[in-house]
C-alpha cells in the first residue's frame, strides 16, 4: 500500500476549510456530512458563512485538520504555509506534495463509509473503483449502519465480553433483524435483535469449490462465504489470491501437504471439520475447483452428516473448465468431440507401475472424444500405452496445462505417444492437467499468439 486509508472521528472536533471556489465548495459539502464544527476562511470573499479573509494563526491552534482549496497553485501554498503554523494535519486538495494526507474517494452510507485511497497517484482509478463499490453495497446499507449504531450500546450493556459480543454481532448482521432494519424499521429491528441474542447457535460446514487458482474464478457464493467464515480449513490446491480474500480474524487450518510432504490424513480433516463445527463455529471447507470433482468432497459429507452436522456445498470451477477456458480449448465441438470425460490418473493404491487403474480403456480410446486427465502425471506412460493399445491414435493431440489459471501457468502441446517422455524429460512441479482429443489440436500457444498481436501492430501503424 501507497497509504494507509485511516478513519477519523470528527465528533466534537474542529476542522477549518481555507480556500475559494468549486474546489471549497466541493470540500465544504463534504465536511457538511460529517458531525464536525467547521470553520471556513475565503479570502477571496467568495462564499457565504466565511470568514473573508486568511486565519490567524491562533485560529488555526484548535484544528483537529485544515483542508486548503484554491484552485491556484500560489493561493494552495500561501494557505498551506498559513496551516503549517499548526499541528494540525494538512489537506492540499489537488496537490498532494503539499498535504499530509489525502482524502479517499468516498461512499457514504451513514455510519459506514468507505474509503478508496491511491495515495494520491490515480484518483480517476479510485473514482472508477468507488463507483464499483456504490453499485455492490446498495444504499439500505445506511440502515443497516443506524441500526448497527443504534443496537450497539445495547449489546454492549447485555453482553459485557468483547468475543461474546463479537459472535453475535455476526449473527445479527445476517439475520432478519438486519433485513428489517434495510426497510427503514429501525426500533423494530433493534428489538428482534436483541430478541435473537438468545436463540443458541449451532454450528454449519460449507463445503466451498474455490476454482483453479484465479481468484476471479469464485462464484459470488463462495466469496460471501469466505467473507463470514469463523474458521477456513484448506489445501494446498487453493490459489494464494483466494485465500487473501478470506475474511481477516477467521482461524485458518492448512491441512495440504506439510514440508515433511504428508498431508493430513482424510480422518483427520474429518475430525476437525466436526470439532470446529461443535464449537457453534462456521466453517468453510475450502477445496480446489469443484468439491465434487476427485475432491473427496463426497466423503466429507457423509463423515458430517454421520455427525449430525449441517453441511452445504458450493461449486466451482473444476480446473478442466478452467483449464479449459484459459487455454482457449473448448472441450465439445461439433467437429472434433461429441462428449468428453474427467478421469484420474492417480492409481489409487499409489503405485502408478503396478496399477492397473481401473478404467474403461475401449470405451476412452474412441476417436472424437475428449478425455480430462486429473493427477496423471505420475500415470502417464501406462494412460497412454492403454489408449494407443486401445485404438488412440498415436498423434491424437495432448495439451499438458501446469498451474492453469495461475500467473505461471505452462502449456506444452505434445501427442500421445510423446506425452510420457515431455513428461518425465520435464517433470511439472505445479497440479497439472491433461487434454487429450482431437480439440487439444485447436490451442494456438502463446508465440503464435504474439505473432498475430505483433502483426496488428504492424498494420495499424
Ligand atoms: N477438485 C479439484 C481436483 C482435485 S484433484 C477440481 O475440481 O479441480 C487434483 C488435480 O486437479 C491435480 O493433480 C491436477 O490434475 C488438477 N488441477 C487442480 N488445479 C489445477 C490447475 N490450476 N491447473 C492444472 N491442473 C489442476
Amino acid at each position: 500500500m501507497l497509504a494507509l486509508p485511516l478513519s477519523w472521528p470528527l465528533e466534537n472536533r474542529q476542522v477549518v476549510l481555507i480556500g475559494a471556489g468549486a474546489w471549497a465548495i466541493r470540500k465544504l459539502t463534504l465536511l457538511n456530512r460529517t458531525p464536525a464544527k467547521i470553520t471556513v476562511f475565503a479570502p477571496l470573499a467568495d462564499l457565504a458563512d466565511a470568514h473573508a479573509r486568511w486565519p490567524e494563526a491562533s485560529e488555526l491552534a484548535e484544528a483537529a485538520l485544515i483542508i486548503v482549496a484554491f484552485e491556484d497553485r500560489a493561493m494552495a501554498e500561501k494557505g498551506a504555509a498559513l496551516a503549517r503554523t499548526s499541528r494540525a494535519p494538512l489537506n492540499v486538495v489537488d496537490f498532494p506534495d503539499l498535504s499530509d494526507f489525502h482524502v479517499p474517494a468516498i461512499i457514504d452510507r451513514g455510519t459506514l463509509s468507505i474509503g478508496v485511497a491511491t495515495g494520491g497517484t490515480a484518483p480517476v482509478l479510485a473514482r472508477e473503483t468507488r463507483r464499483k463499490i456504490e453499485a455492490a453495497v446498495p444504499p439500505s446499507e445506511t440502515e443497516v449502519a443506524a441500526f448497527a449504531t443504534a443496537l450497539s450500546p445495547r449489546l454492549r450493556e447485555l453482553l459485557p465480553n468483547t468475543d461474546d459480543r463479537r459472535r453475535v454481532w455476526e449473527n445479527v448482521l445476517q439475520s432478519p433483524a438486519a433485513e428489517l432494519a434495510r426497510t427503514g424499521k429501525i426500533d423494530e429491528a433493534v428489538e428482534l435483535a436483541l430478541a435473537l441474542v438468545n436463540v443458541p447457535r449451532t454450528g454449519v460446514v460449507h463445503l466451498v469449490g474455490a476454482g483453479p487458482g484465479d481468484p476471479e474464478l469464485l462464484t459470488l457464493k463462495a466469496l460471501r462465504l469466505l467473507s463470514e467464515a469463523d474458521v477456513i480449513v484448506y489445501d494446498r490446491l487453493v490459489g494464494d489470491g483466494v485465500m487473501d480474500l478470506a475474511r481477516r480474524d477467521a482461524d485458518r487450518f492448512y491441512v495440504g501437504k506439510a514440508r515433511s510432504n504428508h498431508s493430513v490424513p482424510q480422518e483427520q480433516i474429518h475430525e476437525l471439520l466436526v470439532e470446529q463445527a461443535r464449537l457453534g463455529k462456521r466453517v468453510v471447507r475450502l477445496k480446489g475447483g469443484d468439491p465434487f470433482v476427485f475432491g473427496r468432497g463426497g466423503e466429507e459429507v457423509e463423515a458430517l452428516r454421520a455427525a449430525g452436522i449441517e453441511v452445504h456445498i458450493t461449486p466451482g470451477v473444476t480446473a478442466a473448465l478452467g483449464c479449459a477456458a484459459s487455454a482457449a480449448v473448448p472441450l465439445t465441438h461439433r467437429d472434433h468431440a461429441q462428449s468428453v470425460t474427467f478421469i484420474t490418473g492417480h492409481a489409487k493404491d499409489g503405485d502408478p507401475d503396478n496399477n492397473p487403474l481401473l478404467l474403461d480403456w475401449s470405451a476412452l480410446s474412441a476417436p472424437h472424444h475428449t478425455l480430462v486427465v486429473y493427477m496423471g502425471v505420475a500415470t502417464s506412460k501406462i494412460l497412454s500405452e492403454k489408449l494407443m493399445a486401445h485404438g488412440r491414435m498415436p498423434d491424437t493431440p495432448a495439451l499438458i496445462i501446469e498451474n492453469g489459471t495461475r500467473p505461471n501457468e505452462r502449456r506444452t502441446l505434445v501427442s500421445l505417444s510423446t506425452l510420457a517422455d515431455t513428461v518425465a524429460a520435464n517433470p511439472p512441479k505445479g497440479p497439472t492437467l491433461v487434454i487429450i482429443g482431437e480439440v487439444a489440436a485447436l490451442y494456438k500457444d502463446q508465440n503464435a499468439i504474439a505473432g498475430v498481436v505483433e502483426e496488428a501492430v504492424r498494420l495499424n501503424a
